[in-house]
């Protein structure tokens, strides 16, 4: 009434013609809101005014839920694109352009390729289409691209949207960053490979270990029954014959106490070399678990590179003359920062080794200083080793050929803790070698150590 008179009053359309939205009463007491527009006719006679009341309560509710809708789609913490029929972007939220870096203006109207990795294979991407195509959801993880080139992982499910009609109008595609997941899923991965090779390579540690130690030990406690029973000996038994008979044959009891000493002392022999075997064996175990466990502690001095080289090779000097080769060493008399027991220990470990697998020739030791380091050299003319087997040689119980190699005397542990007292030191270590003509082994203590 107010609005009409005023009209009437004044001439002023305020609702006439517009139509506004105002709050209404039912009969029952109950608000709503309604849609209110007001249109006027006149002729001479008489003005008439026509109100027009709808009901929008329903539309209300409507715009409601889609605000809410769309707020939850555009507040989610998941990317969400919606793709038009050709596959162009039509909508991306805030977590899109949060995690791709890509501008909303940047990815409307682009396809959502723009997001594909090099990684991503392409048959997962044409098994994705055929399956939305037909109006059916495609769930799965895929590598994606983010707008500086880094890689997303993401866990995606694509899903048509249809009309009325049932016909489909768009795609949506709904995506949670799982790269942090998937990087720990790969840590654990990585982790328990490794804890496996370590279990596996704990158990041929042991079981070559065992036949190891069993071996010389075998050698020994074969021999002792034999020497404990003196009848076992045929020698003995001829001797105490002889020795029963009147007048003494002191020529054939000689020959017989000679027969048997000289079995006496191939039996000792033998016993002692597999116990000196063992020792070195349990000696070099001892050693590899001490730097293995990180115990080894090194006490440097310096020391003069001749002077260790000299002693080292003074030490061999015997077996040298023995099989007829020449040993030779050389330095320019530089200081290095050291354990001397340690490298005294890798010196003895090389040149050993060049010494037992060298027939003739010459071994020829050195140390020099080359930028940052000391390196030493240990080059032999000996058998060599074979290409396919040449990094292997570090690893404990690898011997190149095991029966020549256990004939010369070896654990097949020395180079692995050779390396392991190199690197302990800080430097490293590398073999060179040519079948039938030699090898070298050189190895680096860095100059931070030297003093
Ligand atoms: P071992 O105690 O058996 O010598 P190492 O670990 O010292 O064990 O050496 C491993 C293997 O590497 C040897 O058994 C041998 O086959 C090979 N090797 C080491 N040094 C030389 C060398 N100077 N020339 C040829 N082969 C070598």
């Amino acid at each position: 009434d107010g609005y009409i008179q005023h009209h009437l009053r004044t001439g002023k359309q305020k609702i006439i013609g517009h139509g506004r939205e105002v709050i209404g009463l039912r009969k029952n007491g109950e608000q709503f809101p309604m849609w209110l527009s007001v249109g006027v006719s006149e002729n001479d006679e008489l003005k008439l005014f026509v109100g027009s009341i709808v009901d929008i309560t329903e539309r209300k509710r409507a715009e409601t839920e889609i605000r809410k809708l769309s707020l939850a789609l555009e507040q989610s913490p998941n990317l969400a694109i919606i793709t038009d029929l050709a596959g162009n972007i039509t909508y991306v939220n805030s977590a899109f352009t949060a995690v791709t870096g890509y501008t909303r203006e940047e990815v409307i109207s682009q396809n959502p390729r723009i997001l594909k990795s090099a990684e991503t294979d392409p048959a997962t991407h044409r098994k994705l289409w055929k399956t939305i195509i037909v109006g059916e959801v495609w769930r799965g993880e895929i590598q994606n691209q983010r707008k500086n080139g880094n890689a997303y992982w993401a866990s995606v499910s694509i899903s048509p949207l249809k009309n009325e009609d049932g016909e489909i109008t768009h795609f949506i595609s709904l995506q949670e960053d799982i790269t942090i997941r998937k990087e720990a899923e790969a840590a654990l991965i990585t982790a328990k490979e490794t804890a496996e090779a370590a279990n596996v390579a704990k158990s041929e540690f042991l079981n070559v270990m065992s036949h190891e130690l069993r071996t010389p030990l075998t050698v020994i406690l074969g021999y002792t029954p034999v020497l404990s029973k003196i009848d076992n000996f045929p020698a003995a038994k001829k001797l105490r014959a002889e020795l029963g008979k009147e007048p003494l044959d002191l020529k054939t009891i000689s020959k017989l106490l000679d027969q048997l000493l000289r079995t006496f002392a191939s039996l000792g022999g033998k016993m002692d070399g597999s116990g000196r075997h063992l020792l070195t064996l349990i000696n070099d175990l001892l050693d590899l678990s001490k730097i293995e466990a990180g115990k080894m502690e090194l006490q440097r001095t310096s020391l003069a590179t001749g002077t260790i080289i000299e002693s080292v090779c003074h030490d061999f000097s015997v077996k040298v003359k023995e099989k007829g080769i020449t040993l030779t060493c050389q330095t320019d008399g530089k200081v290095v920062f050291v354990d001397e027991i340690r490298l005294r220990q890798i010196l003895i470990n090389l040149v050993g080794n060049a010494i037992k697998f060298t027939n003739e020739g010459e071994i020829r030791v050195s140390a020099e200083k080359i930028d940052n380091h000391v390196v030493f050299r240990i080059r032999d003319s000996g058998c060599g080793i074979p290409p396919d087997k040449l990094n292997a040689v570090f690893d404990r119980f690898r011997q190149v050929d095991s029966s020549s190699t256990r004939a010369a005397g070896g654990t097949g542990l020395g180079l692995a803790i050779t390396k392991k007292l190199v690197e302990l030191h800080g430097g490293n270590i590398s073999v060179e070698s040519e079948m039938d003509k030699g090898s070298t082994f050189s190895f680096t203590i860095p100059d931070s150590q030297i003093s």
